[in-house]
């Protein structure tokens, strides 16, 4: 019979992703509150969990672990160092990310030989589109013209000087601000198609504003600047060359994927007297005026329902789940939490004997060497392919398989969402045969994972969300920190670092609380769905 009600000395945690599992352990650290945190999935990790298909293991987006907060670099190699002979123990870690670079001297480095390591990733992603390869970031270079024709660049240019020359005023929709930076052919070559996949709505009915607070795109004229200078650098110029070496994407990776990170973190919560009851969906709130006194929870095995008392509640479910069960007096605030939008996403994990390829840096196999490539095809409705292989070859069963991540964004619901996973996966094989890159016939083996709300977005309703964060401030003892719980676009440390500040305001009585909305209200740099600017 599970207990009607635990300890007041307990804080309950709704979720075990990055944010859940931070707030549980940096309470153990640091209190002697109990945390008892509760996830409706079969495993930890939210978002950022590693799916185990087989022994192939498949990371949900492909997640880069690189932090500008050094506590969160630090954290995650507290829990998983870094393997020798990735980094040179004599000199700084560094990890490079969007243009900015971090360094930090790792405490200690695991052998090599062990799994509970984390592996230092050069970034290789590149473009797909006209069935062939283009740089990322775009770059005006003899492979991109060549890849595009003298005929097409020319037109770029001309159309790019004509926007410089006539630029749409006033600015309102995010195809104007596209067009107005980049011309309207590069935006239609580049931008659009893209964009509009992985959103589900057309540019022009997405607010400029939110393109110029998410899209750190290239400048067109430095780019050619920076071509036509190029022409004239001596090859000895060492300086240009370490800037180029230094703007090399690198980022830690857990050997195991992302999810080993979050398994390893929930072994350190149980272990410190902390719960994590997995397969457990928070179904209700109970509060006394501005108090939240108990959480509802419901089994998801057994079916049974229960009621468990807490001083503090962590939330990192979605802002409209966990306002609804609040019951707001106020109809506004149930309006807008209740419209929030979201943008979901599926993946069909493919297992291919080889692939096809003219790219000269393939593998034997076709294997292109990348992390990630954008599809920009107009023709197929795939927006991403990962190449497991790349982010640690220790993802794959058998390393003579090529182990894929065909990403699609979409509705919960619509056509993608509710076909069924053979349909999925046939779909989603011919549409990689139809773009040139394998024959059906090499896939050996497939599944299909679908991840609801992946992206929080800012449309609609959206602009309107002060409102609702209004109302759950308003809540003395209410914690909402994470992706999702905050409805913001959050990388893993984002998460850790909210989930850390209501931590900090839990042991201050409360003090700080509205600091948490602080993190992450300027960033710019997220996972790069936007735009492959
Ligand atoms: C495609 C993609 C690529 C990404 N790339 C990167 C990257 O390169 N680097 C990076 O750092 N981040 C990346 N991210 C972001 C990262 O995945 C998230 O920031 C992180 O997982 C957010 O952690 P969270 O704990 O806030 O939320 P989540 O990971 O969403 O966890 C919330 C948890 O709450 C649970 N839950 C929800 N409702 C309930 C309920 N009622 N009861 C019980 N449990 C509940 C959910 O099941 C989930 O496990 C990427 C995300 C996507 C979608």
């Amino acid at each position: 019979m599970p207990p009607a009600d635990e300890s007041a000395k307990c804080a309950v945690i709704g979720g075990a992703g990055p944010a859940g599992l931070t707030a549980a352990l940096e309470l153990l650290r640091r209190s002697d509150i109990k945390p008892i945190v509760f996830e409706f999935d079969s495993q930890v990790g939210g978002i950022s969990k590693t799916v185990n298909y087989r022994g192939n293991r498949m990371d949900l987006g492909g997640h880069r672990f690189f932090s500008k907060s050094d506590w969160v670099m630090r954290w995650w190699q507290e829990i998983l160092p870094v393997a020798q002979g990735q980094t040179d123990p004599a000199a700084p870690l560094r990890i490079n990310y969007q243009q900015r670079t971090h360094e930090l001297i790792p405490s200690e480095l695991a052998p090599s030989s062990s799994d509970a390591v984390m592996l230092v990733r050069q970034r290789l992603s590149r473009i797909f589109y006209r069935r062939r390869y283009f740089d990322y970031p775009l770059k005006l270079s003899a492979s991109t013209l060549q890849n595009m024709g003298l005929v097409e660049t020319l037109r770029i240019g001309l159309s790019y000087s004509q926007a410089q020359i006539n630029q749409r005023s006033p600015e309102i929709s995010l195809e104007d601000f596209f067009v107005n930076r980049f011309g309207e052919r590069l935006y239609r070559t580049f931008f659009k198609d893209y964009t509009e996949k992985v959103w589900g709505v057309p540019c022009r009915e997405i607010s400029a504003e939110w393109g110029a607070q998410r899209i750190k795109g290239l400048s067109v004229t430095k780019a050619i600047t920076h071509a036509v200078a190029s022409r004239f650098r001596s090859s000895a110029d060492t300086s240009q060359k370490q800037t180029e070496t230094s703007l090399i994407e690198r980022f830690l990776y857990p050997k195991l994927g992302p999810g080993q990170m979050w398994e390893e973190v929930a072994r350190k919560i149980t272990a410190h007297g902390g719960e994590i009851r997995l397969r457990h969906r928070v179904i209700g709130i109970e509060r006394r005026d501005r108090q939240i006194t108990a959480v509802v929870v419901k089994d998801e095995t057994s079916g049974t329902m229960y009621t468990v008392g807490c001083g503090n509640f962590i939330s990192t479910m979605p802002v409209r789940d966990l306002t609804a069960m609040l019951k707001p007096s106020d109809d506004t605030v149930i309006r807008i939490a209740d419209r929030l939008p979201y943008r979901d996403f599926m993946t069909a994990g493919l297992l291919l004997k080889r692939m096809i390829s003219a790219d000269p840096r393939a593998a034997a196999h076709g294997m292109p060497p990348d992390n990630w490539i954008y599809i920009q095809e107009p023709d197929v409705k795939i927006g991403r392919l990962q190449v497991f292989n790349n982010w640690s070859p220790a993802l794959v069963a058998n390393e003579a398989t090529i182990w894929l991540g065909l990403e699609y964004f979409c509705r919960e619901g619509d056509d993608l969402w509710s076909m069924n996973d053979s349909a999925f996966l046939d779909f989603a094989a011919r549409e990689l045969e139809k773009i040139g890159m394998i024959d059906r016939r090499d896939v050996l083996d497939g599944t299909v994972v679908r991840v609801p709300k992946a992206y929080p977005a800012y449309f609609g309703e959206y602009s309107e969300f002060e409102k609702v964060r209004a109302y759950l401030d308003g809540f003395l003892n209410l914690y909402p920190v994470g992706r999702n719980g905050m409805h913001r676009y959050n990388n893993q440390d984002h998460s850790m670092l909210a989930a850390n500040a209501a931590v900090n305001s839990i042991l201050n009585s409360g003090a700080g609380k509205t600091d948490i909305w602080d993190i992450n209200a300027e960033d710019d740099y997220h996972e790069e769905i936007e735009a492959v600017a």
